[in-house]
This record gives structure tokens, sequence and C-alpha cells, in this order.
């Protein structure tokens, strides 16, 4: 998900295969949305090679032409639209000229196509980095500034925002120190550059025997095989790890597996890591900053290194009775299998005992739930408990030029007034050279129009759900299910917006936010009279999911939940630390900041090895690990005031408020004050804590 500051430079797409063509157009809403004051945007996408470049010349031509205007005014008569707004009107006429080549880059059937996508928008983003640091834009803003100008509302907050990204650019400083400012800034750059290569490129091959294997079985071995009675696994591939720590026997095999893996790119990563956190202390203490994470989370949700060391001591501690009862569990499993009564559990069982574990006391098949969502009906399904809970309307229009076969377009309108408020792609089933994962990708964004038209938000699904294979149907897994939940929760992040400026538009939220409004979106599959909207047995109908299989699943994905939780904070905890130093110098053995931290957390690494040197999280999200369970928490607080209220998930007036409160604002304002409005309370950590099973 792009973060408001990326947002121009951010890279989009979509897909699907839907259910019966409708007759519909775009251009059969025009008349609603002629009434309602609101513009849909079908974006152009480029078909030929020339046609990208071509964008992406006028693009840059566009910036440095309004670049040159900004800075020429004359200081004495600017105002917010000739130094501010101006901008926010070049980007989002920018976004219907870049996006799409996002979207070429990652759905395009042309392989030439996809190639020149993505060189020429990295040419783009070379621009743009150098644009942003133009000093006689900053010198009008600055004019217009000094003036002390009295705005309210959007305005303001994207005055307010302007100044400080200049500030946070170094911009307020004496020339000489921003000089230095940006030095640092392309050192730390290169050096992750550097730091990400050698975690892809650099491998530690740990050589096993096939006793030492016992447990795995035969066909995986087979791919592993490199000699007689030799088999390599490496350190970097997550499949050859999580196979060997579900699965192999022996506590030695697993042991020298982990440190294999937390030895991965030790001996050129631990220097260019160390050099970086020095750099990002130092470079924090010029922008006047007591640290990195500090520097980091101004523009979080979060706001400071303080509150997410709170955070995670606090959800450490209160994870920690089930915790020690989780370790307690698998412990007795090991001491039944190894026969020690006192044998004690290592960092590198507890993938095995815990698979074990579920094995034994949740026989879930979750192959067996594939039969009761098959993708048609499920998709049209989860439209319906959209429309209920967002009271809104989604129809399939025609798409005038679908980028592959069976890419489909659908129009979102509001239920009660008949206002369309956006328009979402879908294209949905891998293919050869198509993005390999599940995103939304946002296209046109909202924003008031010089006209005094609302443009409303084109978004794009882009997916790789199991294909239908000749007449049988796509039958989804529950995790399919919920992903497909999760996704279209950022689709309608994007589309309910309802802003005066692009840069607040949907999902421009902070970015330890972003996934929260999704997140609460897939509790909705947990609940029974949801899924009975659609789920059924497709080859008899009449047969639901029975509610015992629910609790059944529930149950498993608790039981070994604090303990997932705990590595979380590890990793989190470990991540925060090397960003915490107040001054360069305090910098120490990084690779001991890291092993103490999960030591402390969850538990010790083998000896001799420094796992943050494969932990790529370190560059780019960088004092950001912590967002994954804080947002968690966050979805778990506002998951529970459906859970409370009558009709739970289905109650409308609560869906309403989610929709006004949370998903409409955008970054129109502080994302806490959103979902304290919505919650009608302080947020707490309790609900998260129920929602696990510890609190009552
Ligand atoms: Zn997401």
């Amino acid at each position: 998900m792009p973060t408001r500051n990326a947002s121009i430079f951010a890279a989009l797409a979509p897909i699907c295969v839907g259910g019966a063509l409708s007759a519909a157009t775009v251009s059969d809403l025009d008349d609603a949305a002629k009434e309602h004051k609101v513009q849909l945007v079908v974006p152009e996408f480029p078909t030929i090679p020339e046609g990208i470049t071509k964008r992406i010349d006028a693009v840059i031509a566009k910036y440095k032409e309004t670049g040159d205007k900004v800075a020429k005014q004359d200081p004495a008569k600017a105002t917010f639209q000739s130094t501010i707004g101006i901008f926010d009107d070049v980007d989002n006429w920018a976004s219907h000229q870049l996006r799409p080549v996002g979207i070429v880059e990652n759905t395009s059937l042309d392989k030439k196509l996809r190639g020149v996508a993505t060189d020429e928008y990295q040419r783009f983003q070379e621009f743009a980095i150098g644009f942003s640091y133009r000093e006689d834009i900053f010198q009008a803003v600055k004019a217009y500034a000094d003036t002390e100008p009295k705005l309210e509302g959007e305005e303001k907050r994207l005055f307010d925002d302007t100044m400080r990204d200049y500030r946070r650019r170094g911009f307020t400083l004496p020339k000489e120190a921003r000089a230095e400012v940006e030095a640092m800034q392309k050192e730390i750059t290169k050096l992750g550059t550097e730091f990400d290569k050698n975690i892809r490129e650099t491998d530690t091959l740990e050589k096993f025997t096939k006793a030492d294997l016992k447990g795995l079985p035969d066909e995986f071995l087979a791919t592993v095989k490199t000699g007689d009675d030799e088999y390599s696994f490496s350190g970097k591939l997550s499949a050859h790890f999580i196979k060997i720590l579900d699965l192999a026997e022996k506590e030695e095999t697993r042991r020298r597996m982990v440190a294999a893996r937390s030895r991965h790119a030790m001996e050129p990563n631990l220097p260019i890591l160390e050099k970086v956190v020095r750099l990002r202390s130092q470079l924090a203490n010029r922008l006047g900053f007591a640290n990195w994470a500090d520097f980091k989370t101004e523009t979080r949700m979060a706001g400071s290194e303080k509150t997410v060391r709170l955070f995670l001591t606090d959800l450490a501690r209160g994870l920690q009775p089930k915790f020690d009862e989780e370790i307690e569990a698998l412990r007795q499993l090991k001491a039944k299998d190894t026969g020690n009564s006192d044998a004690v559990i290592k960092g590198w069982d507890t993938f095995y005992y815990k698979n074990k574990l579920l094995k034994e006391r949740f026989a879930i098949d979750l192959e067996a739930l594939r039969v009761f969502f098959p993708y048609e009906a499920t998709l049209n399904g989860m439209f319906k408990v959209y429309e209920h809970t967002f009271g809104i309307k989604i129809a399939q229009v025609k798409n005038p030029a679908p980028w592959a076969p069976g890419v489909t377009l659908h129009s979102v309108a509001d239920a009660a007034s008949g206002k369309p408020l956006g328009l979402f792609y879908l294209d949905m089933f891998p293919r050869p050279g198509k993005y390999t994962h599940f995103a939304q990708f946002g296209i046109i964004p909202c924003k008031r129009l010089e006209s005094g038209l609302q443009q409303r938000p084109t978004v794009a699904l882009i997916c790789n759900f199991p294909k239908p294979i000749g007449d049988k149907p796509s039958l989804l897994s529950f995790d399919n299910v919920e992903t497909l939940f999760h996704e279209f929760g950022h689709c309608m992040h994007s589309i309910l917006t309802d802003v005066e400026f692009q840069a607040f538009s949907g999902t421009s939220v902070p970015r330890d936010f972003v996934e929260a409004p999704s997140q609460v979106l897939e509790y909705w599959i947990r609940d029974k009279q949801v899924l009975d909207m659609f789920a059924a047995d497709y080859r008899d109908p009449s047969k639901k999911l029975p509610q015992e299989v629910l609790d059944n699943m529930e149950k498993a994905d608790l039981a070994m939940i604090a303990l997932h939780y705990r590595g979380q904070i590890g990793y989190a905890m470990t991540d925060l630390l090397l960003h915490s130093y107040a001054h360069p110098l305090q910098v120490r053995d990084v690779a001991s900041v890291g092993n103490e931290a999960l030591a402390t957390y969850i538990f010790a690494r083998p000896k001799g090895t420094a796992f943050v040197a494969g932990f790529g999280h370190l560059m780019g999200y960088d004092a950001g690990y912590y967002g994954y369970a804080w947002s968690d928490v966050i979805a778990a607080d506002m998951a529970s005031i459906f859970e409370n209220a009558n009709g739970k998930f289905l109650n409308k007036e609560l869906g309403m408020r989610l929709r006004n409160e949370v998903f409409s604002r955008g970054d129109t304002r502080d994302v806490s004050l959103s979902v304290e409005k919505f919650l009608g309370r302080p947020r707490s950590m309790d609900s998260f804590l129920v929602k696990l099973g510890i609190k009552k």
C-alpha cells in the first residue's frame, strides 16, 4: 500500500473474471454522476512502448513547468493555491498518466511492454527525488508560509504536512548542514540496496544426511538431493527452513537449520548494518530528532519511539500468561517424545511441536472446506455482505478495454442516494508474467476538481486465486476467502473516501494504520450469519458451513497465538532498539542487540549467529515492524464493537458508522481520532487480549 509521500511513485493494477456480463456501461451512470456532481474516470492504459515513454516525458515536463511557475511567482501575491494546492492538482493529473503505467507493469500480456513500464517508471522516480529537493520551489512555498496564513480543514492539514515534509528533508537547516543531510540520505539508500542484494544473492547451504532428515517426505528430499546421502538446504529459502522446522524429528537437525538461517548474509551485511544504524542516528540528530525511530514514527499513527516501546512491552506483558501456558504444552509434548521429563523447549522446537499439537488436537481438513467457497458465488456473496454493511450498491459494467481476458469492471454507488462512488477492476487469476501476489492498486484518487465536481476513485484488485479447470468451478480455500475480504477491504477504503485533496484520499493514511480497515473486515467471515449469506456446498447448496467447524478453526488459530505474537514482538523490538540510539557513538554490536531481543521475548538463536544480517525489513521498513501487531490490535478493537452489538457483523448502523468515521475520512484527520469516533471511546488493547482468549 503506498503511503502518501510515495503516492505519486506507487505502482498499480487490477483483474478478475466476473459473473454474467451486464449490459450497463459507465456512460449509463452519467445522469447519476451529473445529479450528484461527481465524475467517474475510466483510465486509459498505454498499449505500446512509445505510449509509456510519451507519458513519462509529459509528466516530467508538467512537473518542471509547474515548479518553474511556482518558483517564479511574485512572493507578495502567493496564495495557498499558487504554492501548495497547485501540486495537489499536478499530482492528481500525474496519477491519471502514471498509475495506468503501473497497472501495465504488473498485468500486461506483453513482456516488452511490462519491461518498458518498469524502466520508464524508474526514470520518473529518479526525476521525482531530485524535484523534491528543488530549492527555488521551497523558497516560494516558504515565502507564503512566512505570511502565517490562516487556514482551516483540509487546506490547513495539507499546508502543515507540506512544511513538515520540507523540514524532514532538511530544508530548514543551514545550507551546509542540508548538503550533509542529503549526502547521508544517499549513502543510507546505497547501503540499503547493497544489504538487500546480499540477502538475495548470497546463500548458506547446510548439508544433511538422510538419517538427519527423518520425518521429511521422500518427494521433498528428492528436490534437495545433491549427492550420495547428501541433501542441501538453503539458509535463505523459507520453504526449506519451514520443512525442517515443521517435520525433522531430530532436534540437532532443527538446531542446525535455525543456525544456518540465522547466519544468512552475516559476513557482508553485519558491517553494512552497523554503518546504516550509525548514519541513521546521526541523520536523526541533524534533523533535530532524539533518534531514528522518533524521526520515522513522526508521520505514523504511533507518533514516537516511546509510544511504540510502551506498546510492545505492554503487549508482551499481556501475552505472558498465555505464552507460558503454550510453552508448557509444547514442553510436555517434547518430554513425552524424548522420554526426558525435564525436557526444555528451545527456539528450534516450537514449529515442530506446534505442528504436532495442532494435528493431534484439531484434525481440521482445510481442503474439505473448499466445497463451500466456489469462486463466483463467494465473490457475489462478498459483494452482498459489503453492500449490506456499507449501504452501497455494486454492479458490473462493461469493461471498455480489458488488459487481459476476463478482467471485469464494476461500479459502486451509495444505495440511499444513488450517488456514484467509484469504479474497480477485478483481475483475479494467475497468468504468466502477471504480478504474483494479492493487492489493491489505486489508479484514480478522490479529489475536488476545478470544475467543482468531485472526482471519484478508480482502483484495481490484482489477485491470484485458483483458476477454474475445465467445467469445474474454482474452489477457494478459507485462507483465499479471508484474502478476498481483506483486499476488497482496501478497495472499499479507497472508494468510500470523501475528500477535497487527493493527498488525503482513501488509503493515503499512515503506514502503521493502512492495514487495519482491511483487517477488521476479515472478522466478518468468522461469523456464521455472514457466511450463511453465501457459503454453501456447491454440490448441495442446502448444506451450510457447520458452526462447530468454525469454532474448531478458531480454537486452532488461538492455540499457539501468544507464541506467534511474542515472535513478532522479538522482531519489532530488535528493529526498534537498532533505531533508538541517541548518538551514533552509542551504536554497539548490532548482532547482539537482535539476539538479546529475541532471547528476551521469544527464544535465543544458536550461538555465533546474527539473524539481523538477513532481516530485510531493516531497510525500507525500518522502525516499522511493530506496525503488524499495532494494526492487529486496532482491528480487534474495532471488530469488538460489532461482536458486542445486536446482529453483530450485520448491524447496519455500525457498518455506516465505520464507513462515515473511518473509511470515508482517508487522511483528512488523525486516524486515531477516526478510530476513536467509531469506537465511541479511547482505544484499548483489551479487545485484542480478549480475542486471544487471555482476558475475559
Ligand atoms: Zn492489505
